[in-house]
């Protein structure tokens, strides 16, 4: 511990909307049993962190805050009892890891329903007042504190740090959405409603799983051309066709029945009454964008006559984070991955990357503190 600073720099939002401060924050002293300190390697930047940097979030936020939550970290020092990670790798001072919100494996949520994305006793980072111990509970920063409860996965070392940050956040949403929608058939037709990183992410993964034919719906152009190279076989941009055009380009290549599996990444409202124009008769529709407040009007009795089954599908659980690292580790050649990392910031320009993020200027900008 003796080789330690006393303080990380690390960015804090003070008040909503305004800009980020880099500011000395202090390295607990104390590291409780089942927690460790480590040195954040990088942070990529999601849109949940534009959200809540603007204020516009449905969760609580304590400010101040340090934000970001897609951090990779090197282990510098443990509390008692940690020498494995979530699933049962062994793990050292020295080792990067990616971590979880917590999960206290101990309520019905964790247990009985086994949703622990769902936890009673969650705590999320970025969240919580960094004036208080454990102060450095968000990315955006130069060292961070994994949390008794966070889960936490070592990264292959064949994986970039720059890759585990992809894999923190939306990798891990995809993963844990897709194992709530059961098995993809090699005959099934996939639409997938967004081609952000999750959409992306998204059709790569039904790629490999085995889907017949990848639909993409989004824009702009080139985030469309960037899903061809993510494994869709048709992409149908928003920005110029009409839901009723799209529907009908759906209907077209699917024998006039429509997607056996939709699966929502847009966060628009409006896109999940259009996703269930869009499944089957008797299709699976996954829904894991809407975060927001919006509301859409849309009609129930589609649900009953078409019988379709509604998922929804909420962050990731520590399986979700372990599922996400050998993908990419095993898929890493097979997708262009790195494309979606469009921009690397220092930690004094974040605020830069932020406000480019805000403007839809990049994909995934990732902080290299
Ligand atoms: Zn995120
Ligand atoms: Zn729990």
């Amino acid at each position: 511990m003796s080789a330690l600073p006393t303080a990380s720099r690390a960015a804090v939002l003070r008040k909503f909307k305004e800009p980020l401060a880099i500011e000395e924050v202090p390295i607990p002293a104390e590291i409780e049993p089942g927690a460790a300190l480590v040195r954040i390697e990088a942070c990529s930047i999601c849109g949940t962190d534009v959200h809540l940097w603007q204020g516009s979030l449905s969760l609580k936020v304590n400010l101040p805050v340090i934000i970001g939550h897609e951090m990779v970290g090197r282990v510098m020092t443990v509390g008692s009892g940690v020498d494995r990670d979530s699933v049962g790798n062994e793990l050292r001072v020295g080792n990067r890891i990616l971590y979880t919100h917590t999960a206290c494996g101990k309520c019905y949520f964790c247990t009985t329903a086994r949703k622990p994305t769902l936890c009673d006793n969650r705590r999320a980072y970025m969240y919580e007042n960094m004036e208080r111990y454990p102060y450095l509970l968000g990315g955006f920063s130069e060292y961070g504190y994994v949390m008794p409860d966070a889960g936490r996965i070592r990264v292959p070392d064949g994986v970039s740090s720059e890759l585990a940050s992809l894999s923190s956040c939306a990798l891990r949403s995809v993963m844990n959405a897709l194992s709530q929608v059961g098995a993809i058939e090699p005959s099934d037709v996939v639409v997938i409603q967004g081609a952000g990183p999750l959409g992306l992410l998204a059709a790569a993964n039904v790629r490999v799983r085995g889907a017949c034919k990848v639909i993409v719906i989004g824009s702009p152009a080139s985030r469309l051309q960037l899903a061809a190279e993510f494994g869709a076989d048709l992409c149908i941009p928003v920005d110029t066709t009409t839901p009723a055009e799209r529907l009908e380009q759906v209907l077209a290549v699917t024998s006039g029945r429509g997607a056996d599996i939709v699966m929502e990444f847009t966060g628009v409202p409006a896109a999940f009454t259009e996703g269930l124009q869009l499944a089957r008769k008797g299709g699976r529709y996954l829904v894991v964008g809407q975060l927001g407040e919006g509301k859409f009007e849309f009609q129930p009795s589609l649900i009953v006559k078409k019988n379709l089954t509604i998922f929804g599908s909420f962050s990731g659980d520590a399986r979700s984070y372990s599922l996400a690292l050998e993908f990419i580790n095993a898929q890493q050649h097979n997708f262009p991955f790195e494309k979606m990392i469009t921009g690397r910031y220092k930690l004094d320009d974040v605020n830069v990357a932020m406000e480019r993020m805000k403007n839809f200027q990049e994909i995934k900008p990732v902080i290299l503190v």
